[in-house]
């Protein structure tokens, strides 16, 4: 069910404001099937109704009616400090389809725009579409974008850019900062509604439990430990983990100044505004479980209402440590796969950690070398091992890889078939920020081909696609450094 919180404390009726002679920049035929539109791979709808709708500028398609348009409130805690009342900015939901939420991002000022315009930029309209549909295709949880509709209206950021609206489609948009809200304002009734749609809708595994609500903490818990894992494991790097950016359901959301990395370096920051690192690679895990803590504050109430406030409390702080172990679990199995590893052996995360030890020192490409790992075979020569020359430090590098084939020898595991389960683990193609960037160049002279291009290639990370080799390869060197920041 879409947002159903009714009343002035939680949402308003928010309608789009119109953008003038607006087009399709891109599109998602497998986002659209989600809400049963068959339009074909690489085609546009048809049905000219659906521009008009993606753009802002109509409330109604040829098929589906959009009669109450909303915008949420939310709170959250940015960059590790409480930010009082925040909300859908730029955000409106249109409606449900299918059990998937319509909502447009860019579609004009709401109630909660604070000092923002309620506009989004190309530029990080087609960030958020590539990012969303590629991380599916990665089988990563994730909001999905159904379209980025451009226009010639002005936007201003560091310089003038100009507008597009995302249409994001997820079963909730709901975030921890929801939860932060209510709970910020003494309001368990509304706490204890939120949680209740959460139940009901995507954690009905809960309704049984003996405490629902803790155990409804320790399911979003879970989620997003596993979550995060995936992200460590291709490299991914969200770039502003705030509580108000992280779903109360599991999904990547929010995709902002994010970047896959190119070079390994486990403290890589992609994000030029975070100056301290708060969000580096390396960190994502512990700011993960730290708005888990903040989530556990807002459920507090909630507790109360069946426990009394110390036992609710340690409760809390229990469940709570459960996530470091269910992030590991998940991150080891995750690395294990990486290397192919069939079996688990005690020794293994070593392996795994003396491995990213040397990629880091070495600057390695994260997701080339990963992918061409499955090449190694039992019986290889070490000093034919072409990976070996990516590394600066070649005899460290080689007892790595001697160590490496004793483990695969001592699982005695086709090579042919590892490197099968390998290639489904590791991906060919990723979104680089260089790919992006030279799309979005593209599209701001009309030229959306390549855009369309990255979605047809990104859409099978895992397969090889002979034609697209060089959109695997690590940048050149002058493209090394894009920098992407908040601005959006
Ligand atoms: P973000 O850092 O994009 O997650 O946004 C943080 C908050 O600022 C959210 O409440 C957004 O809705 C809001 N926001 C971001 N950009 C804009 C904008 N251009 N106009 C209005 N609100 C915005
Ligand atoms: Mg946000």
């Amino acid at each position: 069910m879409a947002f159903t919180l009714s009343g002035d404390d939680a949402c308003q009726i928010t309608p789009p404001s119109p953008i003038p002679n607006p087009y399709w920049v891109a599109f998602s035929s497998s986002a659209a099937k989600l809400i049963g539109l068959e339009i074909g791979s690489n085609e546009l709808p048809a049905d000219a109704t659906w521009l008009e709708v993606c753009a802002g500028n109509a409330l109604s398609s040829t098929s589906h009616q959009f009669t109450q348009p909303l915008s949420t409130v939310y709170s959250g805690h940015q960059f590790g400090v409480w930010a009082g009342q925040l909300g859908d900015g730029r955000a409106i939901l249109l409606g449900e389809i299918q059990g998937q939420e319509l909502q447009l991002k860019g579609a004009g000022k709401t109630r909660y725009s604070r000092m923002g315009d309620g506009r989004a930029v190309l530029r990080s309209s087609i960030r958020e579409f590539l990012c969303s549909e590629a991380m599916y295709s990665l089988g990563i949880p994730t909001t999905r974008a159904l379209s980025v509709v451009g226009s010639e209206m002005p936007v201003r950021r560091e310089i003038m850019e100009t507008a597009a609206v995302c249409t994001r489609l997820a079963p909730s948009f709901l975030r921890i900062g929801h939860f932060e809200h209510f709970a910020s304002l003494q309001n368990t009734s509304r706490l204890a509604e939120l949680a209740n749609l959460l139940i009901q809708d995507h954690y009905s595994e809960c309704q049984n439990a003996s405490n629902p609500y803790l155990e409804l903490f320790k399911q979003i818990c879970q989620r997003n430990a596993k979550l995060v894992a995936q992200w460590q494991a291709v490299g991914f790097c969200h770039g502003v983990l705030n509580s108000d950016n992280i779903s109360a359901i599991g999904l990547t959301m929010d995709y902002g100044p994010f970047g896959f990395m190119d070079q390994f370096q486990i403290d890589h920051i992609c994000n030029h505004s975070d100056q301290g690192g708060r969000y580096a690679y390396h960190r994502q895990p512990q700011i993960m479980h730290w708005n888990m803590a903040c989530l556990a504050s807002a459920f507090l109430p909630l507790l109360e209402l069946s426990n009394d406030a110390s036992e609710a409390q340690s409760l809390l702080r229990e469940a709570l440590e459960e996530f470091p172990v269910a992030y590991a679990s998940a991150w080891q199995s995750l690395f294990r796969q990486k290397i192919g590893l069939m079996t688990e052996d005690d020794g293994d995360i070593r392996l795994i950690e003396r491995l990213l030890q040397a990629m880091h020192d070495s600057k390695v490409d994260f997701t080339y070398f990963f992918r061409q790992l499955s090449q190694t075979r039992q019986n290889q020569d070490i000093q034919t091992i072409c990976l070996r020359d990516h590394f600066i430090d070649r005899s460290s590098i080689d007892q790595w890889f001697s160590d490496y084939i004793n483990r695969l020898k001592s699982e005695n595991s086709d090579d042919g078939e590892r490197r099968k389960l390998m290639n489904a683990a590791n991906p060919k193609y990723i979104l680089r920020n260089h790919l992006a960037q030279a799309a979005i160049d593209k599209a701001k002279q009309h030229d959306f081909s390549e855009v369309k291009r990255l979605l047809e290639i990104l859409s099978r990370p895992y397969d090889e696609q002979p034609e697209y080799e060089t959109y695997a390869m690590p940048p050149p060197p002058d493209l090394e450094k894009v920098e992407v920041s908040c601005s959006s």
